[in-house]
């Protein structure tokens, strides 16, 4: 299995090869160099902008809210695995899990309430209903 490096290097190679033999073939040599270094911006571009649709529409930014009490975020839980679904404890001691689009709280009693849902390019939103 390749590391994540070398799967990077490869696709910004391939960005990089692809325009500068479409820039070579037009415009000979000086489109080789010219596509070279446009093809490495292209294909940066092109990556981050994926990456940033996948996070708006599918993940959410950050992908975990901050908790309840708006003490932890992100890195301050611990996620853990409960009957095979991952659940995560904030530092406050509650505890949350994904479903979908909605984080949802897990009380004592393992009822889940609703706490925030992601809206697509607007953020994480209070849950109201369930
Ligand atoms: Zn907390």
């Amino acid at each position: 299995m390749a590391r994540p490096q070398v799967l990077w290097a490869l696709g910004y190679a391939a960005g990089a090869a692809a325009m500068a033999f479409w820039l070579w073939s037009r415009a000979g040599s000086w489109g080789l160099l010219l596509g070279l270094m446009l093809g490495v911006i292209a294909t940066h571009f092109g990556i981050h902008l994926v990456i940033y649709l996948v996070e708006m529409i599918w993940l959410g930014r950050p992908p975990i809210p901050d908790c309840r009490r708006g003490r932890c975020g992100g890195a301050d839980y611990y996620v853990e695995l409960q009957e095979g679904r991952k659940t995560y404890l904030c530092r406050c001691g509650v505890r949350y899990r994904r479903r979908g689009l909605r984080f949802l709280e897990i009380a004592a009693d393992g009822r889940e309430i609703p706490f925030r849902r992601w809206r697509q390019f607007r953020g994480w939103f209070p849950d109201f209903k369930f």
